[in-house]
Protein backbone atom coordinates (compact mmCIF):
# COMPACT_ATOMS: atom_id res chain seq x y z
CA UNK A 1 0.00 0.00 0.00
CA UNK A 2 1.99 2.87 -1.17
CA UNK A 3 0.53 5.79 0.81
CA UNK A 4 1.42 3.56 4.07
CA UNK A 5 4.86 3.57 2.98
CA UNK A 6 4.76 6.71 2.00
CA UNK A 7 3.60 7.71 5.86
CA UNK A 8 6.06 5.06 6.66
CA UNK A 9 9.15 6.94 5.57
CA UNK A 10 7.83 10.24 6.07
CA UNK A 11 6.52 10.13 9.82
CA UNK A 12 8.01 6.42 10.88
CA UNK A 13 10.92 6.28 13.02
CA UNK A 14 12.94 3.89 13.33
CA UNK A 15 14.20 3.41 16.98
CA UNK A 16 17.18 1.55 18.67
CA UNK A 17 16.12 -2.59 19.36
CA UNK A 18 13.94 -3.44 16.27
CA UNK A 19 11.19 -1.14 17.41
CA UNK A 20 9.65 1.39 14.53
CA UNK A 21 7.66 4.47 16.33
CA UNK A 22 4.34 5.43 14.43
CA UNK A 23 2.75 7.75 17.10
CA UNK A 24 2.77 10.22 14.08
CA UNK A 25 -0.16 7.90 11.98
CA UNK A 26 -0.90 5.23 13.44
CA UNK A 27 -1.20 4.64 17.35
CA UNK A 28 -1.38 8.25 19.11
CA UNK A 29 -1.66 10.65 16.62
CA UNK A 30 -4.19 8.54 13.94
CA UNK A 31 -4.48 9.18 10.29
CA UNK A 32 -8.26 8.18 10.22
CA UNK A 33 -7.90 8.23 5.94
CA UNK A 34 -5.37 6.47 6.03
CA UNK A 35 -6.64 3.34 8.32
CA UNK A 36 -10.04 3.60 6.70
CA UNK A 37 -8.01 2.44 3.64
CA UNK A 38 -5.73 -0.09 5.28
CA UNK A 39 -9.46 -1.70 6.63
CA UNK A 40 -10.27 -1.42 2.72
CA UNK A 41 -7.85 -3.04 1.73
CA UNK A 42 -8.30 -6.36 4.11
CA UNK A 43 -11.84 -6.24 3.61
CA UNK A 44 -10.93 -7.22 -0.18
CA UNK A 45 -8.74 -9.30 0.34
CA UNK A 46 -10.43 -11.59 3.22
CA UNK A 47 -13.98 -10.84 1.83
CA UNK A 48 -14.00 -14.65 -0.06
CA UNK A 49 -13.49 -16.50 3.22
CA UNK A 50 -16.59 -16.85 5.94
CA UNK A 51 -15.31 -14.89 8.74
CA UNK A 52 -17.68 -14.52 11.33
CA UNK A 53 -15.75 -11.96 13.63
CA UNK A 54 -12.74 -9.86 13.39
CA UNK A 55 -10.67 -9.84 16.35
CA UNK A 56 -7.97 -7.83 17.52
CA UNK A 57 -5.95 -6.37 20.76
CA UNK A 58 -6.04 -3.21 22.13
CA UNK A 59 -5.08 -1.07 21.84
CA UNK A 60 -3.26 0.27 18.74
CA UNK A 61 -5.33 -2.64 16.55
CA UNK A 62 -8.75 -1.30 17.31
CA UNK A 63 -8.44 1.54 15.02
CA UNK A 64 -7.34 -0.91 11.81
CA UNK A 65 -9.71 -3.75 12.93
CA UNK A 66 -12.72 -1.47 13.37
CA UNK A 67 -12.27 0.23 9.43
CA UNK A 68 -11.61 -3.62 8.40
CA UNK A 69 -14.75 -4.91 10.44
CA UNK A 70 -16.94 -1.91 9.17
CA UNK A 71 -15.87 -2.54 5.51
CA UNK A 72 -16.79 -6.28 6.24
CA UNK A 73 -19.73 -5.91 7.85
CA UNK A 74 -18.63 -8.16 10.75
CA UNK A 75 -19.00 -7.51 14.77
CA UNK A 76 -15.62 -6.85 16.16
CA UNK A 77 -13.98 -8.16 19.72
CA UNK A 78 -11.65 -6.46 21.07
CA UNK A 79 -8.60 -8.78 23.26
CA UNK A 80 -7.80 -7.11 26.49
CA UNK A 81 -5.00 -6.61 27.79
CA UNK A 82 -5.46 -5.54 31.11
CA UNK A 83 -7.75 -7.27 33.64
CA UNK A 84 -10.41 -5.00 35.44
CA UNK A 85 -13.00 -5.24 38.20
CA UNK A 86 -15.64 -4.64 36.16
CA UNK A 87 -14.47 -7.35 33.26
CA UNK A 88 -16.41 -10.39 35.23
CA UNK A 89 -18.02 -13.87 34.23
CA UNK A 90 -16.22 -16.72 32.68
CA UNK A 91 -12.91 -15.35 30.65
CA UNK A 92 -10.76 -16.91 28.36
CA UNK A 93 -6.50 -16.12 29.43
CA UNK A 94 -3.56 -16.95 27.90
CA UNK A 95 0.32 -15.41 28.83
CA UNK A 96 1.54 -13.09 25.75
CA UNK A 97 4.87 -11.52 25.37
CA UNK A 98 4.70 -7.42 24.14
CA UNK A 99 7.77 -6.52 22.57
CA UNK A 100 7.79 -3.53 22.82
CA UNK A 101 7.09 -3.71 26.36
CA UNK A 102 9.45 -6.31 27.14
CA UNK A 103 7.00 -7.80 29.59
CA UNK A 104 4.14 -10.81 30.26
CA UNK A 105 0.62 -9.93 29.90
CA UNK A 106 -2.63 -11.64 30.38
CA UNK A 107 -4.30 -11.70 26.68
CA UNK A 108 -8.11 -11.86 27.66
CA UNK A 109 -11.99 -12.45 26.29
CA UNK A 110 -15.60 -12.73 27.67
CA UNK A 111 -16.45 -16.44 26.74
CA UNK A 112 -20.21 -14.82 25.52
CA UNK A 113 -17.96 -13.01 23.12
CA UNK A 114 -16.07 -15.60 20.89
CA UNK A 115 -18.67 -18.89 19.62
CA UNK A 116 -17.52 -22.07 19.58
CA UNK A 117 -17.16 -22.74 15.45
CA UNK A 118 -16.33 -18.85 14.63
CA UNK A 119 -14.16 -18.33 11.93
CA UNK A 120 -12.15 -14.94 12.97
CA UNK A 121 -9.94 -12.69 11.27
CA UNK A 122 -6.93 -11.15 13.43
CA UNK A 123 -5.80 -7.51 12.47
CA UNK A 124 -2.82 -5.70 14.44
CA UNK A 125 -1.03 -2.92 13.50
CA UNK A 126 2.56 -4.76 13.40
CA UNK A 127 4.28 -8.09 13.51
CA UNK A 128 7.31 -9.09 14.99
CA UNK A 129 7.83 -12.04 17.10
CA UNK A 130 4.11 -12.99 16.06
CA UNK A 131 3.57 -13.76 20.25
CA UNK A 132 0.26 -11.43 20.08
CA UNK A 133 -0.94 -13.51 17.34
CA UNK A 134 -0.19 -16.53 18.61
CA UNK A 135 -2.17 -15.19 21.82
CA UNK A 136 -4.96 -14.80 19.67
CA UNK A 137 -5.00 -18.08 17.78
CA UNK A 138 -4.81 -19.85 21.49
CA UNK A 139 -7.75 -17.44 22.85
CA UNK A 140 -9.56 -18.56 19.62
CA UNK A 141 -8.90 -22.50 20.46
CA UNK A 142 -9.87 -22.17 24.00
CA UNK A 143 -13.46 -21.29 22.56
CA UNK A 144 -13.80 -23.39 19.99
CA UNK A 145 -12.98 -21.26 17.43
CA UNK A 146 -10.12 -20.80 14.75
CA UNK A 147 -7.95 -18.12 13.44
CA UNK A 148 -8.42 -18.33 9.64
CA UNK A 149 -6.93 -15.22 8.55
CA UNK A 150 -4.16 -12.48 9.70
CA UNK A 151 -3.79 -8.76 8.75
CA UNK A 152 -1.12 -6.58 9.41
CA UNK A 153 -0.47 -2.99 8.76
CA UNK A 154 3.30 -3.32 9.48
CA UNK A 155 5.42 -6.50 9.47
CA UNK A 156 8.84 -6.34 10.11
CA UNK A 157 10.05 -9.12 7.88
CA UNK A 158 12.98 -9.35 9.85
CA UNK A 159 11.79 -10.53 12.69
CA UNK A 160 9.98 -14.18 12.94
CA UNK A 161 6.49 -13.48 13.14
CA UNK A 162 5.38 -14.02 9.23
CA UNK A 163 7.36 -17.50 9.51
CA UNK A 164 5.34 -18.19 12.31
CA UNK A 165 2.49 -17.81 11.14
CA UNK A 166 2.94 -19.14 7.89
CA UNK A 167 4.52 -22.43 9.00
CA UNK A 168 1.08 -22.84 10.88
CA UNK A 169 -1.12 -22.64 7.48
CA UNK A 170 -2.17 -18.82 7.84
CA UNK A 171 -2.83 -16.79 5.30
CA UNK A 172 -1.01 -13.49 6.23
CA UNK A 173 -1.60 -9.84 4.26
CA UNK A 174 0.51 -7.19 5.30
CA UNK A 175 0.26 -3.88 4.12
CA UNK A 176 3.69 -2.83 4.28
CA UNK A 177 6.78 -5.55 4.65
CA UNK A 178 9.82 -3.43 6.20
CA UNK A 179 12.91 -5.47 5.06
CA UNK A 180 15.06 -3.51 7.33
CA UNK A 181 15.21 -0.36 9.04
CA UNK A 182 18.16 1.86 10.84
CA UNK A 183 18.68 5.45 11.96
CA UNK A 184 19.84 5.49 8.01
CA UNK A 185 17.20 4.66 6.49
CA UNK A 186 13.88 2.31 5.81
CA UNK A 187 13.71 -0.45 3.30
CA UNK A 188 10.79 -2.37 2.06
CA UNK A 189 10.58 -5.96 1.25
CA UNK A 190 7.99 -5.60 -1.68
P1 LIG B 1 4.66 -9.50 18.21
O1 LIG B 1 3.68 -10.01 19.22
O2 LIG B 1 4.40 -9.94 16.81
O3 LIG B 1 6.08 -9.71 18.65
O4 LIG B 1 4.50 -7.91 18.22
C1 LIG B 1 3.30 -7.33 17.82
C2 LIG B 1 2.76 -6.39 18.85
O5 LIG B 1 3.79 -5.60 19.45
C3 LIG B 1 1.81 -5.43 18.19
O6 LIG B 1 0.55 -5.62 18.80
C4 LIG B 1 2.35 -4.05 18.43
O7 LIG B 1 1.49 -3.29 19.22
C5 LIG B 1 3.68 -4.23 19.12
N1 LIG B 1 4.84 -3.91 18.25
C6 LIG B 1 5.74 -4.81 17.75
N2 LIG B 1 6.69 -4.17 17.07
C7 LIG B 1 6.40 -2.86 17.11
C8 LIG B 1 7.04 -1.69 16.57
O8 LIG B 1 8.10 -1.73 15.91
N3 LIG B 1 6.44 -0.49 16.83
C9 LIG B 1 5.29 -0.39 17.55
N4 LIG B 1 4.77 0.83 17.72
N5 LIG B 1 4.66 -1.48 18.09
C10 LIG B 1 5.21 -2.70 17.85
Amino acid sequence: MQKLKEAILSRGKALDGGVLLVDAFLNHQVDVQLLREAGERFAAHFSAKPFSRVVTIESSGIVPAAFTALAMGLPLVIFKKQTSRILTGELLQTRVRSFTKGIDYQLTVKRDFIAPGDCLLFIDDFLASGEAAFGAIELARMAGASVDGVGIVIEKSFQPGRARLEQAGLDVLSLARIRSMSAQGIEFAD
